[in-house]
């Protein structure tokens, strides 16, 4: 199978972060898989974003940006990425909407969406998503504490 039309493979290649430090952060073969996956996951969350969240009054379809997908070993270190992070096993995405919220996202994703295995709203600022086989669909909040991160459950308003 390959990418899905809106995702291709090299926007879950693209890092500024490998660019600067010369990191070839192309996707292994054996990992093409599990990124396909998640870029027809990405399609699906498209479609619905656009058929139900779009207005009236916004003339062009709205993007879902990919601000981080694969990262080889090399790069995760380099970004300060964790040991375990799924980005490494091509497995997750780091997203945002333009005109809306983190939160807002989130919302969509959990009411709108399944087959994601951790959904992480990050500082306000993107989502963090992972699909794999036997999807856990946890959602967490990560904040800023102190020179850590702690991630809670994310509590419905
Ligand atoms: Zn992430």
């Amino acid at each position: 199978m390959s990418f899905a039309p809106n995702f291709p493979q090299h926007e879950f290649e693209a890092s500024q972060t490998a660019a600067r430090k010369g990191i070839d952060n192309s996707l292994p073969a054996d990992k093409l898989d599990d990124m396909v996956k998640v870029s027809w996951w990405l399609q699906e969350l498209r479609n619905k974003i656009n058929r139900i969240h779009r207005t009236e009054s916004r003339a062009r379809e709205l993007p879902v940006i990919i601000t981080s997908g694969y990262r080889c070993p090399e790069l995760n270190t380099a970004i300060g990425g964790s040991s375990t992070s799924q980005h490494m096993r091509a497995q997750a995405v780091d997203i945002h909407v333009p005109g809306m919220t983190a939160r807002q996202l989130v919302d969509f994703i959990a009411e709108h969406m399944t087959g994601y295995d951790q959904m992480i709203e990050e500082f306000g600022r993107w989502v963090h998503v992972s699909v794999c086989d036997s999807p856990r669909g946890e959602v967490l909040v990560a904040r800023k504490s102190g020179k850590g991160v702690r991630y809670a459950p994310l509590k419905a308003d």
